[in-house]
Protein backbone atom coordinates (compact mmCIF):
# COMPACT_ATOMS: atom_id res chain seq x y z
CA UNK A 1 0.00 0.00 0.00
CA UNK A 2 1.15 3.04 -0.76
CA UNK A 3 0.54 7.12 0.91
CA UNK A 4 -1.09 8.13 -2.10
CA UNK A 5 -3.46 5.18 -2.17
CA UNK A 6 -4.11 5.40 1.57
CA UNK A 7 -5.15 8.91 1.34
CA UNK A 8 -7.08 8.71 -1.83
CA UNK A 9 -8.44 5.16 -1.53
CA UNK A 10 -10.12 4.81 2.17
CA UNK A 11 -12.47 1.94 1.54
CA UNK A 12 -8.92 0.22 0.30
CA UNK A 13 -6.60 0.98 2.10
CA UNK A 14 -6.50 -1.90 4.36
CA UNK A 15 -6.44 -4.39 1.14
CA UNK A 16 -8.68 -7.19 2.68
CA UNK A 17 -11.28 -9.58 0.75
CA UNK A 18 -15.00 -9.01 2.49
CA UNK A 19 -16.17 -12.31 3.69
CA UNK A 20 -19.76 -13.86 4.15
CA UNK A 21 -18.81 -14.59 7.93
CA UNK A 22 -18.20 -11.00 8.35
CA UNK A 23 -22.34 -10.25 8.93
CA UNK A 24 -22.82 -13.24 11.06
CA UNK A 25 -25.61 -12.06 13.85
CA UNK A 26 -23.78 -12.32 16.64
CA UNK A 27 -25.73 -12.25 20.22
CA UNK A 28 -28.62 -13.31 19.38
CA UNK A 29 -30.97 -16.43 20.86
CA UNK A 30 -28.79 -15.33 23.89
CA UNK A 31 -29.45 -15.59 27.54
CA UNK A 32 -31.95 -13.28 28.46
CA UNK A 33 -30.50 -12.76 31.49
CA UNK A 34 -27.42 -11.45 29.93
CA UNK A 35 -26.59 -10.63 26.76
CA UNK A 36 -30.37 -10.10 24.68
CA UNK A 37 -31.29 -10.25 21.45
CA UNK A 38 -34.19 -7.80 20.32
CA UNK A 39 -35.43 -6.53 17.50
CA UNK A 40 -35.76 -2.65 16.67
CA UNK A 41 -39.85 -1.72 18.29
CA UNK A 42 -39.44 1.41 16.23
CA UNK A 43 -39.97 2.44 12.69
CA UNK A 44 -35.96 2.73 11.32
CA UNK A 45 -35.28 5.36 8.58
CA UNK A 46 -34.41 4.06 5.58
CA UNK A 47 -30.47 3.57 5.03
CA UNK A 48 -31.26 5.28 1.62
CA UNK A 49 -32.30 8.62 3.14
CA UNK A 50 -30.24 11.54 1.97
CA UNK A 51 -31.05 13.46 4.96
CA UNK A 52 -29.74 11.33 7.45
CA UNK A 53 -27.12 12.85 8.70
CA UNK A 54 -29.01 16.09 8.96
CA UNK A 55 -31.42 14.48 11.37
CA UNK A 56 -28.99 13.00 13.42
CA UNK A 57 -27.18 16.50 13.86
CA UNK A 58 -31.04 18.14 14.14
CA UNK A 59 -32.28 15.97 16.64
CA UNK A 60 -28.98 15.83 18.28
CA UNK A 61 -28.87 19.72 18.49
CA UNK A 62 -32.26 19.72 19.54
CA UNK A 63 -31.66 17.85 22.61
CA UNK A 64 -28.39 19.96 23.85
CA UNK A 65 -26.73 19.31 26.78
CA UNK A 66 -29.23 16.93 27.90
CA UNK A 67 -27.91 14.02 25.41
CA UNK A 68 -24.21 12.51 25.57
CA UNK A 69 -23.37 10.56 22.84
CA UNK A 70 -20.37 7.70 23.16
CA UNK A 71 -18.92 5.94 20.70
CA UNK A 72 -16.40 2.81 20.93
CA UNK A 73 -13.52 2.23 19.08
CA UNK A 74 -15.05 -0.24 16.85
CA UNK A 75 -18.30 1.94 15.57
CA UNK A 76 -18.65 2.51 12.07
CA UNK A 77 -17.55 6.36 11.12
CA UNK A 78 -20.89 7.29 10.11
CA UNK A 79 -21.96 6.71 13.60
CA UNK A 80 -18.09 7.85 14.98
CA UNK A 81 -18.90 11.41 13.73
CA UNK A 82 -21.98 11.84 16.28
CA UNK A 83 -19.70 10.57 19.37
CA UNK A 84 -19.35 13.46 21.96
CA UNK A 85 -16.20 11.14 23.11
CA UNK A 86 -14.67 8.08 21.82
CA UNK A 87 -12.61 5.44 23.91
CA UNK A 88 -12.70 1.71 25.50
CA UNK A 89 -16.16 0.69 26.99
CA UNK A 90 -14.35 1.51 30.39
CA UNK A 91 -13.45 5.00 29.60
CA UNK A 92 -16.55 5.77 27.79
CA UNK A 93 -18.81 4.54 31.11
CA UNK A 94 -16.62 6.89 33.09
CA UNK A 95 -16.71 9.85 30.84
CA UNK A 96 -20.85 9.80 30.58
CA UNK A 97 -20.43 9.21 34.87
CA UNK A 98 -18.84 12.34 35.11
CA UNK A 99 -21.67 14.32 32.87
CA UNK A 100 -24.17 14.54 34.95
CA UNK A 101 -26.21 16.95 33.17
CA UNK A 102 -26.67 14.54 30.59
CA UNK A 103 -30.04 13.18 31.36
CA UNK A 104 -29.55 10.86 28.28
CA UNK A 105 -26.82 8.16 27.21
CA UNK A 106 -26.58 7.38 24.07
CA UNK A 107 -24.31 4.71 24.04
CA UNK A 108 -22.69 3.59 20.47
CA UNK A 109 -21.82 0.10 21.93
CA UNK A 110 -23.24 -3.33 22.92
CA UNK A 111 -24.89 -4.44 25.51
CA UNK A 112 -22.42 -5.34 28.24
CA UNK A 113 -21.09 -1.74 27.79
CA UNK A 114 -24.36 -0.16 28.11
CA UNK A 115 -24.64 -1.89 31.33
CA UNK A 116 -21.66 -1.02 32.80
CA UNK A 117 -22.61 2.71 32.04
CA UNK A 118 -25.78 2.06 33.63
CA UNK A 119 -24.19 0.84 36.90
CA UNK A 120 -21.07 3.81 37.01
CA UNK A 121 -23.86 6.63 36.01
CA UNK A 122 -26.34 8.38 38.50
CA UNK A 123 -30.05 7.25 38.69
CA UNK A 124 -31.36 10.63 36.88
CA UNK A 125 -29.05 9.19 33.65
CA UNK A 126 -31.27 6.92 31.67
CA UNK A 127 -29.18 4.83 29.55
CA UNK A 128 -29.62 4.10 25.83
CA UNK A 129 -28.27 1.22 23.42
CA UNK A 130 -29.92 2.59 19.58
CA UNK A 131 -30.13 -0.89 18.54
CA UNK A 132 -31.11 -3.65 21.40
CA UNK A 133 -29.39 -6.58 19.32
CA UNK A 134 -26.12 -5.13 19.54
CA UNK A 135 -24.79 -7.69 22.15
CA UNK A 136 -21.18 -9.39 22.34
CA UNK A 137 -20.68 -12.83 21.57
CA UNK A 138 -18.06 -13.38 23.97
CA UNK A 139 -20.20 -11.74 26.69
CA UNK A 140 -22.93 -13.57 26.11
CA UNK A 141 -20.67 -17.05 26.50
CA UNK A 142 -21.31 -16.94 30.26
CA UNK A 143 -24.78 -16.74 31.48
CA UNK A 144 -25.42 -16.23 35.04
CA UNK A 145 -27.05 -20.06 35.29
CA UNK A 146 -23.38 -21.58 33.72
CA UNK A 147 -21.22 -19.60 36.48
CA UNK A 148 -23.45 -20.28 39.28
CA UNK A 149 -23.42 -24.10 38.21
CA UNK A 150 -19.08 -23.90 38.23
CA UNK A 151 -18.82 -22.67 41.66
CA UNK A 152 -20.82 -25.48 42.66
CA UNK A 153 -18.23 -27.47 40.31
CA UNK A 154 -15.35 -25.49 42.23
CA UNK A 155 -17.05 -25.97 46.02
CA UNK A 156 -17.84 -30.15 45.33
CA UNK A 157 -14.01 -29.97 44.66
CA UNK A 158 -13.21 -28.50 47.75
CA UNK A 159 -11.28 -25.46 46.24
CA UNK A 160 -14.22 -22.32 45.87
CA UNK A 161 -12.57 -21.04 48.91
CA UNK A 162 -9.04 -20.79 47.51
CA UNK A 163 -10.71 -19.65 44.02
CA UNK A 164 -10.83 -15.20 43.24
CA UNK A 165 -13.36 -14.73 40.12
CA UNK A 166 -11.57 -12.36 38.17
CA UNK A 167 -14.48 -10.50 34.68
CA UNK A 168 -13.54 -8.97 31.74
CA UNK A 169 -14.92 -5.86 31.63
CA UNK A 170 -16.33 -7.69 28.78
CA UNK A 171 -18.97 -9.34 30.38
CA UNK A 172 -22.91 -8.90 31.09
CA UNK A 173 -24.07 -7.11 34.64
CA UNK A 174 -24.56 -10.90 36.12
CA UNK A 175 -21.50 -12.08 35.51
CA UNK A 176 -19.94 -8.68 36.89
CA UNK A 177 -22.27 -8.99 40.21
CA UNK A 178 -21.25 -12.58 41.17
CA UNK A 179 -17.49 -11.18 40.27
CA UNK A 180 -18.40 -8.98 43.42
CA UNK A 181 -20.61 -11.15 45.43
CA UNK A 182 -17.69 -13.78 45.83
CA UNK A 183 -14.77 -11.30 46.57
CA UNK A 184 -13.71 -10.70 42.86
CA UNK A 185 -12.58 -8.00 40.67
CA UNK A 186 -13.48 -6.79 37.31
CA UNK A 187 -10.39 -6.36 34.85
CA UNK A 188 -10.19 -4.48 31.15
CA UNK A 189 -7.28 -5.14 28.38
CA UNK A 190 -5.10 -2.86 30.18
CA UNK A 191 -5.19 -3.60 33.80
CA UNK A 192 -5.63 -7.31 33.72
CA UNK A 193 -2.02 -7.95 35.57
CA UNK A 194 -2.87 -5.47 38.14
CA UNK A 195 -6.23 -7.37 38.56
CA UNK A 196 -4.42 -11.00 38.72
CA UNK A 197 -1.71 -9.99 41.04
CA UNK A 198 -4.41 -8.27 43.31
CA UNK A 199 -6.43 -11.49 42.69
CA UNK A 200 -3.68 -13.83 43.90
CA UNK A 201 -2.72 -11.93 46.94
CA UNK A 202 -6.54 -12.73 48.02
CA UNK A 203 -6.51 -16.56 47.49
CA UNK A 204 -4.68 -18.86 45.88
CA UNK A 205 -6.78 -19.21 42.21
CA UNK A 206 -8.57 -17.42 40.23
CA UNK A 207 -11.26 -17.98 38.04
CA UNK A 208 -11.00 -15.82 34.61
CA UNK A 209 -14.02 -14.67 32.74
CA UNK A 210 -15.35 -15.20 29.96
CA UNK A 211 -12.17 -14.54 27.82
CA UNK A 212 -9.67 -17.71 28.03
CA UNK A 213 -6.70 -15.97 25.71
CA UNK A 214 -7.06 -12.01 27.59
CA UNK A 215 -6.62 -14.83 30.87
CA UNK A 216 -4.19 -17.23 29.60
CA UNK A 217 -2.23 -13.95 27.69
CA UNK A 218 -1.65 -12.50 30.96
CA UNK A 219 -1.01 -15.41 33.22
CA UNK A 220 1.58 -16.29 30.94
CA UNK A 221 3.12 -13.44 29.09
CA UNK A 222 2.54 -11.15 32.09
CA UNK A 223 3.09 -12.93 34.97
CA UNK A 224 5.22 -15.97 34.23
CA UNK A 225 2.65 -18.72 34.86
CA UNK A 226 3.25 -21.83 32.78
CA UNK A 227 0.16 -22.60 30.29
CA UNK A 228 0.43 -26.39 32.38
CA UNK A 229 -0.79 -23.72 35.23
CA UNK A 230 -4.32 -22.93 33.39
CA UNK A 231 -6.71 -25.36 32.77
CA UNK A 232 -9.73 -24.67 30.25
CA UNK A 233 -13.24 -25.12 31.88
CA UNK A 234 -15.87 -25.82 29.14
CA UNK A 235 -19.56 -24.80 30.35
CA UNK A 236 -20.97 -27.27 28.14
CA UNK A 237 -19.18 -30.40 29.82
CA UNK A 238 -20.13 -31.72 33.08
CA UNK A 239 -17.68 -30.99 36.01
CA UNK A 240 -16.32 -28.18 33.09
CA UNK A 241 -14.62 -30.94 31.37
CA UNK A 242 -12.15 -31.20 33.83
CA UNK A 243 -11.02 -33.42 36.62
CA UNK A 244 -11.51 -32.76 40.24
CA UNK A 245 -7.54 -33.28 40.33
CA UNK A 246 -6.73 -30.50 37.40
CA UNK A 247 -8.78 -28.14 39.47
CA UNK A 248 -6.66 -28.77 42.23
CA UNK A 249 -3.69 -28.26 40.67
CA UNK A 250 -4.57 -25.35 38.68
CA UNK A 251 -3.69 -22.16 39.52
CA UNK A 252 -5.71 -20.08 36.34
CA UNK A 253 -9.20 -22.06 36.06
CA UNK A 254 -10.22 -20.20 32.40
CA UNK A 255 -13.85 -19.89 31.18
CA UNK A 256 -14.00 -21.13 27.67
CA UNK A 257 -14.84 -18.08 25.74
CA UNK A 258 -13.58 -15.83 23.33
CA UNK A 259 -14.13 -12.99 20.80
CA UNK A 260 -15.26 -13.79 17.87
CA UNK A 261 -13.78 -11.08 15.87
CA UNK A 262 -9.81 -11.30 17.45
CA UNK A 263 -10.03 -15.09 17.84
CA UNK A 264 -9.94 -15.33 13.85
CA UNK A 265 -5.88 -14.21 13.42
CA UNK A 266 -4.23 -17.14 13.51
CA UNK A 267 -0.11 -17.38 13.23
CA UNK A 268 -0.78 -18.00 10.33
CA UNK A 269 -2.10 -14.29 9.38
CA UNK A 270 1.34 -13.08 11.23
CA UNK A 271 3.64 -15.41 9.41
CA UNK A 272 1.91 -14.25 6.10
CA UNK A 273 2.19 -10.61 7.07
CA UNK A 274 5.76 -10.42 7.71
CA UNK A 275 6.69 -12.27 4.40
CA UNK A 276 4.48 -9.38 2.63
CA UNK A 277 6.11 -6.62 4.45
CA UNK A 278 9.36 -7.08 5.42
CA UNK A 279 10.28 -4.94 8.54
CA UNK A 280 6.66 -4.96 9.45
CA UNK A 281 5.69 -4.85 13.26
CA UNK A 282 3.17 -6.94 14.44
CA UNK A 283 0.56 -5.07 17.07
CA UNK A 284 -2.08 -7.16 18.89
CA UNK A 285 -4.88 -7.15 21.09
CA UNK A 286 -4.52 -9.33 23.94
CA UNK A 287 -8.10 -10.66 23.16
CA UNK A 288 -6.06 -12.97 20.37
CA UNK A 289 -5.08 -16.37 20.54
CA UNK A 290 -2.26 -17.26 23.05
CA UNK A 291 0.24 -18.46 19.77
CA UNK A 292 -0.73 -15.12 18.09
CA UNK A 293 0.23 -13.09 20.96
CA UNK A 294 3.45 -14.94 21.45
CA UNK A 295 4.02 -14.16 17.49
CA UNK A 296 3.77 -10.46 17.68
CA UNK A 297 6.13 -7.82 18.52
CA UNK A 298 3.60 -5.76 20.77
CA UNK A 299 0.58 -6.94 22.91
CA UNK A 300 -1.77 -4.35 24.16
CA UNK A 301 -5.80 -2.68 24.90
CA UNK A 302 -7.13 -0.34 22.02
CA UNK A 303 -6.17 2.78 24.03
CA UNK A 304 -2.59 1.13 24.03
CA UNK A 305 -2.75 0.07 20.28
CA UNK A 306 -4.19 4.11 19.12
CA UNK A 307 -1.17 5.46 21.63
CA UNK A 308 1.59 2.77 20.00
CA UNK A 309 0.27 4.35 16.53
CA UNK A 310 0.58 7.96 16.83
CA UNK A 311 3.97 8.01 18.95
CA UNK A 312 5.28 5.57 15.73
CA UNK A 313 7.74 7.58 13.33
CA UNK A 314 6.94 8.16 9.80
CA UNK A 315 7.35 5.36 7.30
CA UNK A 316 7.13 2.44 10.21
CA UNK A 317 5.15 -0.35 9.19
CA UNK A 318 2.23 -1.87 11.44
CA UNK A 319 0.36 -4.99 11.13
CA UNK A 320 -2.83 -4.65 13.60
CA UNK A 321 -4.84 -7.29 14.76
CA UNK A 322 -8.06 -5.77 16.17
CA UNK A 323 -11.48 -5.09 14.87
CA UNK A 324 -11.19 -3.57 11.43
CA UNK A 325 -13.42 -0.27 12.11
CA UNK A 326 -10.61 1.03 14.43
CA UNK A 327 -7.46 -0.41 12.21
CA UNK A 328 -9.24 1.19 9.21
CA UNK A 329 -9.74 4.84 11.07
CA UNK A 330 -5.65 4.24 12.49
CA UNK A 331 -4.73 4.20 8.46
CA UNK A 332 -6.81 6.71 7.30
CA UNK A 333 -5.68 9.07 9.99
CA UNK A 334 -2.03 7.89 9.86
CA UNK A 335 -1.11 8.14 6.30
CA UNK A 336 2.44 8.29 6.76
CA UNK A 337 2.88 5.21 8.33
CA UNK A 338 1.90 1.99 6.13
CA UNK A 339 -1.13 0.09 8.83
CA UNK A 340 -2.85 -2.72 7.07
CA UNK A 341 -4.44 -5.03 8.64
CA UNK A 342 -3.25 -8.37 10.49
CA UNK A 343 -5.77 -10.83 8.71
CA UNK A 344 -6.30 -11.33 5.13
CA UNK A 345 -10.31 -11.26 4.93
CA UNK A 346 -12.86 -8.73 6.36
CA UNK A 347 -13.18 -9.00 10.56
CA UNK A 348 -15.77 -6.15 11.67
CA UNK A 349 -17.55 -6.77 15.03
CA UNK A 350 -20.76 -7.78 13.21
CA UNK A 351 -22.95 -6.93 16.48
CA UNK A 352 -21.13 -3.87 17.26
CA UNK A 353 -21.59 -3.08 13.33
CA UNK A 354 -25.88 -2.85 14.30
CA UNK A 355 -25.70 0.16 15.46
CA UNK A 356 -25.80 2.18 12.16
CA UNK A 357 -27.12 5.98 11.32
CA UNK A 358 -30.53 4.75 11.27
CA UNK A 359 -30.75 3.55 14.38
CA UNK A 360 -28.76 5.91 15.78
CA UNK A 361 -30.83 9.28 13.86
CA UNK A 362 -34.64 6.57 15.07
CA UNK A 363 -32.78 7.03 19.06
CA UNK A 364 -31.88 10.46 18.84
CA UNK A 365 -35.20 11.93 16.90
CA UNK A 366 -37.57 9.68 19.76
CA UNK A 367 -35.54 11.54 22.52
CA UNK A 368 -35.82 14.66 21.11
CA UNK A 369 -39.44 14.58 20.82
CA UNK A 370 -39.69 12.88 24.58
CA UNK A 371 -40.30 9.14 24.02
CA UNK A 372 -37.49 7.05 25.97
CA UNK A 373 -36.59 3.86 23.92
CA UNK A 374 -34.03 1.33 24.31
CA UNK A 375 -33.16 2.00 27.75
CA UNK A 376 -31.24 -0.39 29.07
CA UNK A 377 -31.13 -0.64 33.24
CA UNK A 378 -29.60 -2.90 35.79
CA UNK A 379 -31.84 -4.01 38.78
CA UNK A 380 -30.64 -2.63 41.87
CA UNK A 381 -29.46 -6.03 43.70
CA UNK A 382 -27.41 -6.98 40.48
CA UNK A 383 -26.19 -3.13 40.26
CA UNK A 384 -25.47 -3.27 44.21
CA UNK A 385 -22.88 -6.10 43.46
CA UNK A 386 -21.46 -5.34 40.10
CA UNK A 387 -20.63 -1.90 41.16
CA UNK A 388 -18.51 -3.59 44.09
CA UNK A 389 -16.78 -5.51 41.61
CA UNK A 390 -15.83 -2.58 40.13
CA UNK A 391 -15.18 -0.42 42.78
CA UNK A 392 -12.36 -3.07 43.33
CA UNK A 393 -10.97 -2.22 40.04
CA UNK A 394 -10.73 1.33 40.61
CA UNK A 395 -9.43 0.49 44.23
CA UNK A 396 -6.71 -1.78 42.36
CA UNK A 397 -2.64 -0.94 43.18
S1 LIG B 1 -15.05 -7.10 19.44
FE1 LIG B 1 -15.36 -9.08 20.45
S2 LIG B 1 -15.41 -8.64 22.67
FE2 LIG B 1 -15.69 -6.67 21.54
S3 LIG B 1 -17.93 -6.44 21.43
FE3 LIG B 1 -17.26 -7.46 19.52
S4 LIG B 1 -17.48 -9.68 19.98
FE4 LIG B 1 -17.53 -8.58 21.93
Amino acid sequence: MTTAQARTEPQDVLDVQPTPLALLLLGREADPRSERGVECPGDLPSPSDPDLVERARAAKEKLGSKVFVLGHHYQRDEVIQFADVTGDSFKLARDAAARPEAEYIVFCGVHFMAESADILTSDRQKVVLPDLAAGCSMADMATAEQVAECWDVLTDAGIAEQVVPVSYMNSSADIKAFTGEHGGTICTSSNAKRALDWAFEQGEKVLFLPDQHLGRNTAVRDMGLSLDDCVLYNPHKPGGGLTVEQLRAAKMILWRGHCSVHGRFSLESVEDVRARIPGVRVLVHPECKHEVVAAADQVGSTEYIIKELDAAPAGSKWAIGTELNLVRRLANAHPDKEIVFLDKTVCFCSTMNRIDLPHLVWTLESLAEGSLVNRIEVDSETEKFAKLALERMLALP
